[in-house]
């Protein structure tokens, strides 16, 4: 996969990436990722990037300039690419949109907003995506730029050692993940579940199921309406809830 980017804060880039498996990824050549200085592609002496809003108000607005240059240059090479801008107007990113875009045989352009955001211009005539990484608004799209990258690359064939944790979780399934135990077997009085000591994996993966199951219902009622489930998830919520109705009435 190739993804390149633009920013004006390179460096922002530099340390997460040369870290754990992003790093691994980048050396074993899974993801190739070109960081792109907006700064670069301007044309006077102070490397301007921004200007005052039209119309008034607060804040400055990105140049349209500058980053039709950089994206035309990165462009140059042929390279069939999605420009996508980061921001919080666009569709929402999840696994969903993760699983999309690391299947994408394009490359992915990611553009790093600052300020007010980019001139509006740019988003009608360059951008072919637009993604938010949830709703609040942070200063910069570095950080939704690395959220993506992260979740996109780890996905990519190779990049994690064990590709079975993938598939196991939170939202690989449309529910959140079960809960997870390692050593020692009891801790501060707290013991792991019998049934993970037990060795009986079809019991193992029951319990297991159920548990995620069960925390979906409690945190996020909202995937599970939502979420691929089988007959067998069916009726281990049947069961969830009787348990529950079971307590209540109980207590
Ligand atoms: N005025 C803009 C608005 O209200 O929509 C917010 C601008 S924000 C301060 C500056 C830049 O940060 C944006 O252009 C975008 O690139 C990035 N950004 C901020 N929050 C984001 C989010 N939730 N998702 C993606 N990008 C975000």
């Amino acid at each position: 996969m190739h993804i390149a980017v633009i920013t004006i804060f390179p460096e922002i880039f530099k340390a997460y990436l040369n870290e754990s498996i992003m790093k691994k990824a980048l050396n074993k050549e899974i993801v190739k990722i070109d960081i792109h200085n907006l700064r670069d592609f301007t044309s006077d002496k102070h490397k301007t990037v921004d200007d005052y809003p039209y119309g008034g108000g607060p804040g400055m607005v990105m140049k349209p300039e500058p980053l039709s240059n950089a994206i035309r240059h990165i462009k140059s090479d042929g390279i069939d690419t999605l420009t996508i801008m980061l921001t919080p107007q666009g569709r929402l990113f999840t696994q969903k949109v993760a699983e999309e875009l690391s299947a994408e045989k394009r490359r992915l352009l990611l553009i790093c907003g600052r300020y007010e955001g980019i001139d509006e211009r740019i988003r009608e005539t360059l951008v072919d995506d637009e993604i938010s990484i949830g709703d609040y608004v942070l200063t910069g799209g570095e950080l939704p730029a690395l959220v993506i990258i992260d979740a996109v690359v780890r996905l990519l064939p190779g990049a994690v050692g064990d590709e079975n944790s993938l598939r196991e979780e939170s939202f690989s399934w449309g529910i959140l993940d079960y809960p997870h135990y390692t050593r020692p077997p009891e801790w501060q009085g707290l013991k792991v579940p019998e049934v993970l000591l037990s060795g009986n994996h079809k019991q193992i993966a029951l319990w297991r199921r159920k548990e995620a199951l069960k925390r979906t219902l409690k945190r996020r009622p909202d995937l599970i309406e939502k979420a691929r489930l089988s007959e067998e998830d069916y009726k281990l919520i049947s069961e969830i809830k009787e348990e529950n109705d079971g307590f209540h009435k109980r207590n």
